[in-house]
C-alpha cells in the first residue's frame, strides 16, 4: 500500500518533552513506578497537553514540561521516548529528516542519574527507530537559561563528545531568567561550532529581548521562533543579512498567546516573505500541542498564508538549514 502524502518532510524543531504521545508517557510513568500527580488518565492528559480551546500562558506551557521531563528522567524513559518520537514522525507524517531536542540535565533527577547513560539511551532509541523506518534523525542538546555557566558548559562538552554518534547541534531555551546573559554562553557556542556542531537558539518568542545579541554573539544559523522580529525593521534586517533561518512553530505560538490570533500569524508570515527571510514550519512538540507537522502546514495553507509552492519552499529551506549531513 502506498502512503497518501505528497512528499517527504523535514522537521527541525521538536522537543522530546513535548513529542511523546500521552499513552506512552502514562505507561512509562507506571512502568517506572513514578507517582503521577493525577491518578486518572484523563486528568493526567491535562497536565501534559495543551487544549487548543483553552490557551495556556507562556509560563503555563513551559510548566507542562516539568511532568514530561520527570517521566523521561531515566535511560529507559529516554530510550522509549526517542524511539516513539522518531518512529511516530515517519508513520504519522512521513517525516524522513527529524531533529529533536532535549536537555539531558533536566532528565537526570538533579544529578542522581548519569548524563552519559541518559544521552546514550536516547541515541539508542533514535537508532532503533532508524532500523525500523527509513528516517534520518539527529539530536540537539539544549542548554538552559536558568543554568549556571558551568552546567551549560557540561552540556556542550557532552554534545561534543557524542557529535559522531547522533548529536548534531546545540540550542538554548527554558523560561526567561533575568540573570541570563547571552554573552555568558558565547564562548560555549564558539566551542560547539569549532567541533562541527550546528547552532540554534530560542529567541524572539515571547519577547524580542536578546534576539539581536543571540544572532550576533552566538553565531547561530537558525533561531527557534524569532517571530518577535516582525515589527522591528532592524531585527528583520539582521536576520536577513546574517542568513538566519527561522524555525516557526505556529500552533505553539497561538497556544501560548505569544501570537494573539491567526491574523497576527498571517501578518508575520507575510512580513517574512516580503523581507526575504527564510523560515521553516515545525511543531515544537506535536503531542503536547495536539498537532502534527502536516496539520501545521494545513493551518498555513487553509488560512491563505502560504500556497503549495511556498510550502514546498519552506521544506526546501528546512533541508538546507538542517544540521543532518
Ligand atoms: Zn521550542
Amino acid at each position: 500500500m502506498a502512503h497518501a502524502f505528497d512528499y517527504e518532510l523535514t522537521e527541525l524543531h521538536s522537543h522530546i518533552g513535548g513529542a511523546v504521545s500521552p499513552e506512552i508517557m502514562w505507561s512509562l510513568a507506571h512502568s517506572q513506578g513514578i507517582k503521577t500527580k493525577n491518578r486518572d488518565y484523563w486528568e493526567f492528559l491535562e497536565t501534559i497537553t495543551v487544549n487548543p480551546l483553552q490557551p495556556k500562558s507562556f509560563e503555563g506551557y513551559l510548566k507542562l514540561f516539568d511532568t514530561t521531563e520527570l517521566i523521561q528522567s531515566s535511560p529507559e524513559g529516554m530510550e522509549e521516548s526517542a524511539l516513539s518520537v522518531v518512529s511516530g514522525a515517519y508513520r504519522k507524517n512521513l517525516i524522513t529528516r527529524l531533529e529533536m531536542r532535549f536537555n539531558p540535565m533536566l532528565r537526570n533527577r538533579n544529578g542522581e542519574r548519569d548524563l552519559d547513560h541518559i544521552i546514550l539511551a536516547t541515541i539508542r532509541g533514535m537508532e532503533r527507530a532508524t532500523l525500523e523506518y527509513p528516517i534520518r534523525a539527529g539530536l540537539i542538546i539544549m542548554l538552559d537559561r536558568r543554568f549556571s555557566p558551568r552546567q551549560n558548559e557540561v552540556l556542550v562538552e557532552k554534545a561534543i563528545k557524542y557529535r559522531h554518534r547522533g548529536v548534531v547541534g546545540i540550542d538554548v531555551g527554558g523560561p526567561q531568567n533575568p540573570a541570563y546573559k547571552v554573552e555568558d554562553i558565547a564562548e560555549l557556542y564558539a566551542k560547539a561550532a569549532s567541533a562541527g556542531l550546528g547552532l540554534t537558539a530560542h529567541a524572539g518568542e515571547e519577547t524580542s529581548d536578546n534576539l539581536a545579541s543571540t544572532i550576533e554573539e552566538l553565531g547561530v544559523s537558525r533561531i527557534g521562533h524569532g517571530v518577535k522580529a516582525v515589527g522591528r525593521p532592524e531585527l528583520l534586517a539582521l536576520l536577513r543579512d546574517k542568513g538566519v533561518t527561522l524555525e516557526l512553530c505556529p500552533s505553539s505560538n497561538l497556544s501560548t498567546g505569544v501570537v494573539s490570533d491567526k491574523s497576527e500569524l498571517a501578518k508575520i508570515v507575510k512580513t517574512l516573505l516580503d523581507e526575504e527571510i527564510k523560515f521553516t514550519i515545525n511543531t515544537d512538540g506535536p503531542e503536547m500541542l495536539q498537532t502534527s507537522l502536516r496539520k501545521e502546514r494545513a493551518l498555513l495553507k487553509d488560512g491563505g498564508m502560504l500556497d503549495d509552492d511556498q510550502l514546498l519552499q519552506c521544506e526546501q529551506w528546512a533541508r538546507e538549514a538542517s544540521f543532518l549531513r
